[in-house]
């Protein structure tokens, strides 16, 4: 099995209540992959960057299964640079600057070599790219998950339309769905949303959880209280990594399969947040993520006597 993840690599600046970063290595596609690979490899990526993206950064997701045919560099243009400041909550941000930059010309080539992918996950990129990718498969793979955010509901919504078309799963937060459908209530956001094309979609409520909604089912899994929240930055792609990274090891992509991998997908999601950027995804261990894992079984097991 295998997982094609087309995203933004990207320099992110950050501001918290309680800190700051320099210009440190973010993008949609780093976070997916650092999260995926930990369950399947190779996890196989479409992005560009500048002449400016460390070349240590690239060879290190290499190293952690990463696929990198992919992957334009463009010498002499610089990468994607976003910044964005969090509101003392950590639930909500605002984004301060974004500059295209090598993503605004951005003609993404599938290689031969990602053909036969079982998942393609498109992380949150324009949408113009997200379709090109899907057109230039020639098999449609098993399962097709979309994010997407505010800024390109704002300003790409026709190509945003025809994307939602070909997807079966989109994910997006709890303030881009209402966006999204103009609806308040999140149940009749998710009925909207699923008229414009996907048979599911997951609603991410930050600190709050996450539901995932079909036609006929609704589900919920929690976000693990932490003693500490640094970073919230990348935990939303950090969360779809998880989420397709188990799908495509476990190849079940029922209803009860994809409450497993949002499950998993916060679990992934709760480590991103404690230390700035990617930091805690590369020092992970197998033994952590089980530990977590088990931790989320413990928060949610309950017995209860009807009385
Ligand atoms: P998340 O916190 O999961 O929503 O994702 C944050 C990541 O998304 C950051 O690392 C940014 O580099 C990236 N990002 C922010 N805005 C955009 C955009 N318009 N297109 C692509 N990636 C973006």
């Amino acid at each position: 099995m295998s997982v094609l993840v087309v995203g933004s690599m990207a320099f992110d600046a950050i501001e918290t209540p309680f800190g700051k970063s320099n210009k440190i290595v973010g993008g949609a596609a780093t976070y997916i992959a650092w999260s995926a690979s930990n369950f399947t490899r190779p996890v196989q990526l479409i992005s560009v960057v500048g002449g400016d993206f460390p070349r240590e950064e690239l060879d290190m997701l290499q190293a952690r299964g990463g696929q990198l045919e992919g992957v334009q560099v463009k010498k002499d243009q610089k990468s994607f640079f976003w910044s964005g400041r969090y509101h003392m909550d950590m639930n909500t941000r605002d984004t301060l600057e974004t500059q295209l930059n090598v993503l605004g010309n951005f003609e993404p080539v599938v290689p031969e070599t990602y053909q036969d992918t079982d998942i393609l996950m498109l992380g949150n990129l324009s949408p113009a790219v997200q379709l090109s990718v899907i057109e230039q498969l020639k098999k449609r793979p098993k399962l097709v998950v979309l994010d997407t955010m505010n800024f390109w509901m704002e300003t790409a919504m026709g190509d945003l339309e025809k994307v939602l078309k070909k997807v079966d799963i989109l994910m997006v937060n709890d303030s881009e769905a209402r966006q999204l459908s103009a609806q308040y209530s999140l149940v009749r956001a998710a009925k909207e949303i699923m008229k414009m094309g996907p048979k599911y979609l997951v609603i991410k409520k930050g600190e709050h959880g996450a539901l995932l909604f079909s036609k006929d089912h609704v589900f919920f899994a929690p976000a693990l209280p932490i003693d500490e929240v640094f970073d919230p930055t990348g935990a939303g792609d950090t969360f779809a990594g998880g989420f397709v990274g188990y799908l495509d090891n476990t190849g079940d992509f029922s209803f009860e399969g994809m409450k497993s991998a949002i499950i998993i997908g916060s679990a992934m999601a709760s480590f991103c947040v404690e230390k700035f950027g990617t930091t805690r995804l590369r020092e992970l261990t197998r033994q952590n993520i089980d530990e977590r894992i088990q931790q989320f079984i413990e928060l949610v097991n309950f017995d209860i006597a009807l009385v």
